[in-house]
């Protein structure tokens, strides 16, 4: 979905999106029941647990040095291709619940999306992206995530 602006060699490199630490945890993917069940059948260990229509990975607990790689994640990039979660295809813009309405923000931690000018990043937005997280997350509101301080709000959504 990104793809204009992210370019897929960066994203290969990189992988930061794919692991996780105890702090940002809670920023795994909701996979939908046809992706859980295809990873589960390449990695028989992968847990996960229901989130609204979807499911999420079971983590247990980490201490500060250890990360958790996404089930998915595999020495060549995501063995979901192009069916990843939503979740991911919109990485590293997140939809959350700010104040009670629901706003589109930015992940810092995406080096080569963050350090876009902010005016670049608002104008994906508005030509049609923006639209579509809204309806998606209307949809699926498993997605959407608690306000998580650090996270620049680009954009509120309708009251
Ligand atoms: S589903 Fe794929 S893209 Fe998304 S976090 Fe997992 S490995 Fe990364």
């Amino acid at each position: 979905m990104l793809k204009k602006i992210l370019s897929p060699g960066s994203c290969a490199e990189c992988r930061l999106c794919c692991v996780f630490d105890r702090y940002d945890v809670w920023e795994t993917p909701v996979f939908t029941e046809e992706t859980m069940l295809r990873i589960k059948e390449a990695v028989p260990g992968a847990g996960f647990v229901r989130k609204g229509e979807g499911y999420i990975s079971t983590v247990g607990e980490l201490n500060d040095e250890q990360l958790f790689s996404c089930p998915a994640l595999t020495p060549k990039g995501c063995m979901l291709g192009d069916d990843k979660p939503f979740d991911c295809r919109i990485w590293p813009y997140r939809i959350m619940e700010v104040g009670g309405r629901r706003s589109i923000t930015i992940a810092s931690i995406c080096p080569e999306l963050y350090s876009r000018p902010l005016s670049q990043l608002v104008e994906m937005l508005k030509e049609g992206l923006a639209e579509t997280i809204f309806r998606y997350a209307d949809s699926h509101p498993e997605i959407v995530k608690p306000y998580y301080e650090g996270y620049p709000v680009l954009m509120f959504g309708k009251e």
